[in-house]
């Protein structure tokens, strides 16, 4: 079906994406501007409304934000940037109040004297309990209350099912998007005065992953091909626990649940992780994954088993009811056995590179959420940038991609790809590898399918191009990327975030 063009459209601020990250900036952009927000699916559809865990706050009595901020800086293995560390720790209980006072709904205890509190669970890393969640569906809570808000403003215009396809970019400044309506087929440029991208992260990259559909990496991909850099895309943090079962690969088993009492065994029956880091279950992610996979390779099972038993029957269908229904609906009760589980990706801790205030390199380009470097959730500080002048400039055109292979094969070869040679452990040689794999399906091109199916594909290229790039360039393992040819910390040299723009694109080592 042929693509109709429709007229430009001025806003002040063009949101892409609504997850927390979009419905935040968008529900807080000063009142009287006017806020165009675009998402490829119906409005709650993102890894928001997925998130089972919880938020992390420091709003318990023996806890504080330097705690927490503490704790953030171990897990970031010497890569965080320590100010935005600071301002997310202090500003996560102000973020955790609007939420409530917008109509969030956690759960809560009561205190020794009989009144309400926020009842808070442990996740590994944390060196206190300080995570607000909504039983085992945190996400679907928030994700609702968002919607629900931004139903009610008013002053947001919503478009569902359209996808930001290109930024339109003059003069080195970011004027806008091409938005294109998949269901009547029309795209329209839309001229802002701010671009924000919210557009999450790029876990269907790989084969094996927690992230819903929508997670293909466009706002990365977008950004690279408008110029802006991208910085530290090596860095994908895979979930060490995600069901091992044909019925439901890669549902995720929150690390809450090791966080109440879970314990991991391999094939053999061994307790590995006691031998691995001195907090055992509850050490950073990328060591808890990196230890599994390494059973899994050792034991040649296909999963390692989480044993939820100790925390009791009537304890675990009450703090993880999703889990359980889901686990019993491919025939396997977590009160009574163990659950096989394997790694899967899960969060992309690169992204397209922001400063504090979510400016990205590209003038009037802005990214928060998961899309964006800094890790910051939310984007309260972004509304209070000024605006920036209005644009008369004409519109370089639309360019969709072109077309030879059907998109879902291009997909699937990618995700196998990744999996295989971008995953836990990486090599010199698995990296260049799958960078020859993937500029040759790129040089195939895309199509002959659904134009948003194209567009994923399309942008899933250029992310995994990117997240190997940035792979090949970091000369050192550390945190969520292991190389075992440099399998050692180098602060000396690699203590800073890898870089990624258009002129500066890596050689596979040689030989
Ligand atoms: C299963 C699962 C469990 C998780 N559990 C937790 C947890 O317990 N605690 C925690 O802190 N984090 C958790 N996370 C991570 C967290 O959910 C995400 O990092 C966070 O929700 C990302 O929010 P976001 O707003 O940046 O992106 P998303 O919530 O993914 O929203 C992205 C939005 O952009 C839209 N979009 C994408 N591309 C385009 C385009 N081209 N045009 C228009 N719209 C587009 C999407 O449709 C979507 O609306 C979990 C993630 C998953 C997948």
């Amino acid at each position: 079906m042929a693509i109709a063009h429709g007229d430009v459209q001025r806003v002040d601020f063009l949101v892409i994406g609504s997850g927390i990250a979009g419905l935040t900036f968008a529900l807080k952009a000063h009142p009287g501007s006017s806020v165009a927000v675009v998402t490829k699916k119906d409005l709650p559809e993102s890894s928001t409304a997925y998130a089972q865990g919880g938020i992390a706050a420091s709003v318990g009595e023996t806890d504080s934000w330097e705690l927490h901020e503490q704790d953030t800086l171990t897990a970031g293995a010497g890569l965080c940037d320590p100010e935005v560390v600071r301002l997310v720790t202090r500003e996560a209980p102000r973020l955790v109040d609007w939420l409530v006072d917008l109509g969030a709904r956690f759960d809560q205890s009561k205190t020794p004297g009989g009144l309400p509190q926020l009842r808070l669970g442990r996740e590994g890393g944390h060196s206190r309990r300080r995570i607000i969640h909504t039983a085992d569906h945190t996400g679907q809570e928030i994700e609702r209350t968002l919607v629900e808000a931004a139903r009610r403003h008013g002053g947001l215009a919503v478009r569902e099912y359209c996808t930001a396809v290109d930024l339109i970019v003059s003069d080195g400044e970011c004027l806008g998007a091409w938005v294109l309506d998949t269901r009547a087929q029309r795209a329209w440029p839309v001229l802002a005065r701010a671009t924000v991208l919210a557009t999450g992260g790029c876990g269907q990259v790989y084969r094996y992953t927690t992230n819903p559909p929508i997670a293909t990496g466009d706002g990365m991909a977008v950004a690279r091909r408008a110029g802006a850099m991208l910085a530290n895309m090596e860095f994908v943090q895979f979930h060490p626990t995600t069901l091992c079962h044909p019925g439901a690969r890669a549902f995720l088993i929150s690390e809450r649940a090791r966080g109440e009492g879970g314990t991991l065994w391999n094939a053999l029956g061994e307790r590995f992780m006691l031998e691995v880091h001195p907090l055992a279950e509850l050490a950073p992610r990328d060591v808890v994954a990196r230890a599994i996979d390494m059973e899994m390779k050792a034991t040649g099972a296909e999963c390692v088993y989480l044993d939820l038993r100790q925390i009791g029957a009537k304890r675990i269908v009450d703090l993880f009811p999703g889990i359980y229904e889901r686990c019993l609906s491919v025939d396997i009760d977590i009160t009574r056995r163990h659950i096989p589980v394997s790694p899967a990706a899960h969060y992309m801790c690169g992204g397209v590179w922001t400063d504090l205030w979510g400016r990205t390199s590209l003038s009037r380009l802005y990214a928060c959420g998961e899309v964006a470097y800094t890790g910051l959730h939310g984007a309260n500080r972004l509304a209070s940038n000024s605006l920036l002048k209005a644009d008369t400039r004409s519109v370089p055109e639309l360019s969709l991609p072109s077309t030879r292979e059907e998109p879902g094969a291009v997909r699937a070869a990618l995700q196998r790809e990744m999996w295989q040679n971008v995953g836990i452990v990486r090599s010199d040689a698995s990296l260049a590898a799958a960078l020859a794999a993937v500029r040759e399906l790129m040089a195939d091109g895309v199509g002959h399918g659904p134009i948003d199916a194209s567009i994923e594909s399309a942008n899933l290229l250029v992310t995994a191009e990117a997240i190997i790039e940035c792979a090949l360039l970091r000369r050192e393992s550390r945190g969520g990327h292991f190389n075992q040819d440099c399998p050692e910390r180098d602060d000396l040299r690699w203590q800073r975030p890898t870089l990624l723009s258009r002129t500066e694109t890596p050689r596979p080592p040689a030989g």
